[in-house]
């Protein structure tokens, strides 16, 4: 299915995407993907996957400029970035430093800012492209004790929309995947009474898996979407889907 497509995915070496990497690579696509602290999981990726590790901090704005600037001088284009990296620091706003506050906004939105940047002028040479943005529920509904985060996420998704607006024109799809609560790192950490309490609010009784996650982006980042622009795709387990 993405035979000959050239994919960049950040934030390959663990939880989803690892998943989306893995898609990619069983439907044929060459894969690279970025990662920061976590060096051997990177390393695991490649070896499951065949996919290309790059460390590469979604705060640094050179080394991503250097990352696509590499890739497009090796395979001639991109024709898929998926903006998958992420983090969260939770706590209550009275008690949260400005520092994390900013490290959410810096890594989930200036990151996928500076990556889609880094993409669009060679996208806009071959008058293709594809970008999936993944954002979180937590960017459409309210969660206590995120509010880097939601604002990260909330402000990716407008930010899809308004990108997919600009380039839609010039044959480049912009899209968002939405997911709820996945089994990755991210909620591994999560407090047992926080995890049962979400569990019982998701009409399916359990968390998503990453495959279930990295299906949508590589829906969206296929031909099979073609008519999709501006979109924002939950994956959640029906978990925003009723007040009930
Ligand atoms: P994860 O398992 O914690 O993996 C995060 C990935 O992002 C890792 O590959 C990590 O690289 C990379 N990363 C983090 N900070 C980075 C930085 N500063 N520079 C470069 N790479 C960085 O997270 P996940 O659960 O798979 O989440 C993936 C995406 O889905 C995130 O955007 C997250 O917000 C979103 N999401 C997750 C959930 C969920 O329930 N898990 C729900 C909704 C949305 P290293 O391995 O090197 O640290």
């Amino acid at each position: 299915m993405f035979s000959n497509k050239i994919a960049l995915v950040t934030g390959g070496s663990r939880g989803i995407g690892r998943a989306v990497v893995e898609d990619f690579r069983a439907k044929h696509a060459t894969v690279y993907f970025t990662y920061h602290r976590h060096e051997e999981a990177a390393e695991e990726t490649v070896q499951k996957t065949g996919g290309h590790k790059v460390l590469c901090p979604q705060g640094d704005a050179e080394a991503i400029e250097r990352t696509v600037e590499d890739i497009v001088q090796r395979e001639g284009r991109i024709d898929i970035l998926v903006n998958n990296a992420g983090i969260t620091a939770d706590g209550y706003l009275m008690m949260m430093p400005f520092d994390e506050w900013n490290k959410v906004l810096d890594t989930n939105l200036n990151g996928a800012f500076r990556f889609a940047k880094a993409v669009v002028r060679p996208m806009m040479s071959a008058q293709k492209g594809v970008i999936v943005n993944v954002a979180s529920v937590s960017g459409l509904v309210g969660i206590g004790g995120q509010t880097n985060y939601a604002a990260s996420k909330g402000a990716l998704i407008a930010f899809t929309r308004s990108l997919a607006a600009e380039l839609g024109p010039r044959g480049i799809r912009v899209n968002a995947v939405v997911p709820g609560f996945v089994e990755t790192d991210m909620t591994a950490r999560m407090p047992r009474q926080i995890k049962q309490q979400n569990l019982a609010r998701i009409l399916v009784k359990r968390f998503g898996t990453p495959r279930e996650i990295a299906a949508a982006v590589s829906f969206l980042s296929s031909e099979d979407s073609s008519y999709i622009i501006g979109q924002a795709l939950v994956v959640d387990g029906g978990l925003t889907s009723t007040v009930a």
